[in-house]
């Protein structure tokens, strides 16, 4: 009989969370577990046929336009499935990942926790829930050079998936989030 998991692996941009995705993929296929790894379609900012790092690991991954495709990548009873930048799915990723651990495939899920006001991004309430472990990672803020917890974007764009690097985030901690964004509402 299988037991499956769901891992929920999230945090601000910039803090190493598709190397952690990583270890994952590398882990399984040690031993001899198959995978299969994802990301959406939505996210135009890396190569589309990888997970990559920002320290430059990659990994090969299929990309999806829609949620609802992830079942049918071929995972198998015993496998795992890999989803990166989830908060791009929204709460459409709930279905998807349940029918998965219903067939007995472990998911682990990648992705952005907050958004640019620090309000939850679907689906991680419901994936924090659910999820059979929780890995919160943390980077280093740009301002003080504490934990990054929040992910603060640079430009005036207010949609809440609005694609962007380096040159549209900082990753902040707390407090200097807090200041960064004090002159915006926070509701
Ligand atoms: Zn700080």
């Amino acid at each position: 009989m299988e037991h499956p998991t769901l891992e929920a692996v999230c945090g601000p941009m910039f803090a190493g969370k598709t190397s952690k995705l990583i270890d994952r993929i590398d882990q399984a296929q040690r031993s001899g577990v198959p995978v299969v790894a994802c990301r959406p379609a939505a996210d135009t900012r890396s190569d589309p046929d990888a997970l990559t790092a920002h320290d430059g690991l990659r990994r090969p991954a299929i990309v999806v336009a829609h949620a609802g495709e992830i079942p049918g990548l071929g995972s198998a009873p015993g496998g795992l499935v890999v989803i990166d930048e989830a908060h791009f799915f929204g709460d459409g990723l709930i279905d998807p990942v349940r029918l998965l651990l219903r067939r007995g495939v472990s998911v682990v899920v990648g992705g952005v926790d907050t958004d640019h006001r620090g309000r939850p991004f679907p689906p991680f309430p419901w994936l924090l829930c659910e999820a059979d472990r929780v890995v919160k990672v943390r980077g280093v803020c740009a301002d003080c050079g504490g934990p990054s917890a929040r992910s603060h974007r640079l430009s005036a764009d207010e949609s809440a998936l609005a694609v962007g690097g380096a040159e549209s985030y900082r990753a902040l901690c707390r407090g200097c989030f807090d200041r960064a964004t004090a002159s915006r509402a926070l509701h």
